[in-house]
């Protein structure tokens, strides 16, 4: 199986209410002290041939026309990939003319587009950066550079958010034509400020919601190919399929993680201590563990349920050398039994009523 690269750009413009990342704000990120560090952390790969790249952030579009063409520069210089899926994380507000047409020109192929909502409201509550216009115009210019293949974010779930508020977003996402969509139910995690001003979700109104969600898209074209992913046939993301199916992936960046062949590590997560452990040993790693081949095969296991095509679990026995432990394959048998999973020959895969509650059939086997 081919590597992918991730690099993370971890700049915003301002934290969003719920975002619980590390991110650098404003005038804290210094973009070229930064990219001079992904350079450094890049050159041990020279000529690593990968499938798929994935600039995420953050908000990588906040770069400045220079950085972008810096990054570019060296991923040609330090990778190999003829036909790799090239994405680039955008975000509306920092959307230009300019800026797509010079991505397009250097061989992006991909936009992962942060709309989140077409909302008003919502789009200040969230304490995003730019508002519903923005998200047409930036989405338009997109195309206009040739961007034929962009997947917009959507979140829905806030609190209160009524049926009708949502059929409203969903009008909006679905008039783009985008080729792919991922959605994301809001959670309330530690560490963002929804947390601290104690903001509630209610999962009963999400898992209604999500109903919603799955069915307007199907209806628009998209068929769902994993728990938030829905796509045009031909568009499913190959990079985050990628992750799903436990590939190997390189991550350059503050807080990048990367995987080898069961090998996890991941780098620090601070500006500061990243370029300083860039500019003195050339690498950031701050943590690693290695991942025995019974639980590479769970792993690979649960992530695969993400996927509507499901698990085959033979093969999993197979790539990682070694059987299901019985306890694990009695859990699988009453997760069927109860109704939360389908089992087809050695493939399993998540029943409609599943994919709600996916986090807790993952706990109940890892
Ligand atoms: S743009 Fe994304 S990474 Fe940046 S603060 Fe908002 S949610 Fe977090």
């Amino acid at each position: 199986m081919m590597t992918s690269l991730y690099i993370h750009i971890p700049c915003c413009a301002r934290k969003c209410l719920y975002c619980a990342f590390p991110v650098v704000t404003g005038r804290f990120f210094r973009e070229a002290d930064y990219l001079d560090a992904v350079e450094l952390e890049a050159q041990p790969y020279r000529q690593q041939a990968v499938s798929s790249l994935y600039v995420g952030g953050g908000t990588p579009s906040l770069l400045s026309t220079d950085g972008i063409r810096r990054l570019a520069a060296l991923v040609r210089e330090n990778f190999i990939g003829g036909d790799a899926e090239r994405v680039f994380e955008m975000n509306p507000e920092s959307v230009t003319p300019e800026k797509a047409a010079l991505l397009r020109s250097l061989g992006f192929n991909r936009v992962s587009f942060g709309a989140q909502s077409f909302d008003r409201r919502y789009l200040s509550w969230l304490g995003r950066t730019h508002g519903v216009a923005e998200n047409f115009y930036a989405f338009k210019v997109l195309r206009s550079a040739g961007f034929d293949n962009i997947s917009v974010d959507l979140m829905f779930g806030f609190p209160g958010q009524t049926t009708a508020q949502l059929d409203q977003d969903m009008d909006a996402l679905v008039s783009l034509g985008s080729e792919h969509v991922a959605v994301y139910a809001l959670t309330v995690e530690e560490r963002s400020v929804f947390h601290v001003r104690g903001e509630k979700v209610s999962l009963d109104s999400q898992a209604e919601l999500y109903q919603q969600v799955c069915a307007r898209l199907k209806a628009a074209g998209l068929f769902q190919y994993e728990v938030s992913n829905f796509a045009r046939s031909g568009f499913e993301s190959r990079h985050n399929s990628h992750y799903w199916q436990g590939g190997n992936y390189v991550g350059l960046g503050m807080g990048a993680h990367a995987h080898h062949d069961g090998q996890r590590s991941w780098n620090a997560d601070t500006l500061p201590q990243y370029l300083k452990m860039i500019r003195t040993g050339g690498r950031a790693v701050i943590g690693q563990e290695h991942l025995t081949p019974v639980a590479r095969l769970m792993e690979t296991l649960v992530l695969g349920l993400r996927m509507n095509a499901g698990i085959n679990i033979a093969l999993l026995e197979e790539r990682f050398g070694v059987l299901l432990p019985v306890d694990r394959r009695e859990e699988l048998d009453v997760l069927v039994a109860d109704g939360w999973l389908i089992r087809d020959g050695a493939c399993m895969q998540v029943a409609d009523r599943g994919r709600l509650v996916l986090d807790e059939i993952s706990a109940r086997l890892i």
